[in-house]
């Protein structure tokens, strides 16, 4: 009885691998490695190379595994790429969820948790945000989120398949052993951005935009440990897999960060200057994100445990120092 772990080898998905197999769970990985390594799948987990959108790969692959439940990574998630190739997240997120739904229906598996985003929110009604404030996506990465979480809703319906959906918002750190970590080709998020500086890859970073209405001016986000989002993903296929319903939960700290702030406390973590400049606002950022994860701790019971923004620093500069080019290093 495994578990299979689709996008396995990404960063949040190898990292709930790691824990799933310290836990002592019996794991499955399948991952295409288009933006994932290899070399960040834990040695106990069984690897299958496979897209998800070939439904003969998945075939071979849940014949030959027992498969208790599935948590599913397996999807693009640059929100920047997703606007000028919106055609390649219907592609990947949509039809490759529907390959691997059908299959699962086939096959008689019937448990699923994924990822899903912030973004399904687009511009926040109100902060922080409930699972129950209102979807209108600003952009195609949130928009092919959003329709996934609905397919599941359907699928659900006339196939009594169960899910969870996990709504992130900013994941960040790295695993503490520092064996693990995050590595994006091209690298876009902040903290990566902002720790190439002192690892002598960038001279400095561009704040994008100081005009928004937050007290500095700066956007405000939820960074949230990739340790504590594996967690709520085990924590939620165990609420699965002991009977729970369908549900919604956000995953943050509850607590926002504005990027100046990020940007003074790497400054200290690192004990590098870090230059930074102001540069024009990036489309479609909203002012501020922040979660209400009340419902995640009340119902699955799960607690973040590295809420604090110096800890998370440190986690993510200690594996980027020691690799400064990722797996390729
Ligand atoms: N950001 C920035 N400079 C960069 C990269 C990101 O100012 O080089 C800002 C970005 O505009 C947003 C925040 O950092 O306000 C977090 O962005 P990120 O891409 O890490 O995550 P997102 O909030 O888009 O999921």
């Amino acid at each position: 009885m495994a578990i299979l772990v689709l996008g396995g080898a990404g960063y949040i998905g190898s990292h709930t691998v790691w824990e799933l197999c310290e836990a002592g769970r019996d794991v499955v990985v399948a991952d295409n490695l288009q933006t994932g390594f290899r070399a960040s799948v834990h040695p106990k987990a069984r690897f299958y190379q496979l897209d998800i959108r070939d439904r003969e790969a998945l075939d071979v692959l849940f014949q030959a595994e027992k498969i208790d439940g599935v948590i599913h990574f397996a999807a693009s998630s640059q929100v920047g790429e997703s606007m000028q190739d919106p055609l390649k997240y219907y592609d990947n997120n949509l039809h490759g969820t529907m390959v691997l739904l059908q299959a699962m229906v086939a096959h008689g598996v019937g448990r699923i948790v994924f990822s899903s985003t912030a973004a399904t929110y687009g511009e926040p009604e109100r902060v922080p945000i409930l699972e129950t404030d209102r979807t209108l996506p600003t952009n195609t990465y949130g928009e092919t989120k959003l329709s996934m979480e609905r397919m599941m809703s359907w699928v659900s319906r006339a196939h009594g398949l169960r899910y969870v959906a996990l709504r992130y918002f900013n994941a960040c750190g790295a695993h503490p052993s520092g064996l693990i970590g995050e590595a994006h080709d091209p690298e876009t998020h902040l903290i990566p951005i902002i720790l190439q500086v002192p690892n002598g890859q960038r001279p400095a970073l561009t704040i994008f935009g100081d005009d928004y209405p937050t007290p500095d001016g700066t956007c405000i986000r939820d960074y949230i440990h990739v340790t504590d989002l594996a967690q709520a993903h085990i924590l939620a296929l165990d609420y699965l897999l002991n009977g729970g319903e369908n549900n919604v939960f956000n995953l943050g700290n509850g607590v926002g960060f504005s990027n100046r702030e990020v940007v003074e406390t790497a400054r200290r973590v690192t004990g590098h200057p870090i230059p930074a400049k102001i540069g024009p606002r990036r489309a479609g950022d909203p002012a501020r994100l922040v979660a209400s994860s009340e419902k995640a701790r009340t119902v699955l019971g799960w607690e973040p445990k590295y809420a604090d923004l110096e800890t998370i620093i440190s986690t993510a500069w200690a594996w980027h120092k020691a690799h400064p080019n990722g797996y390729e290093s």
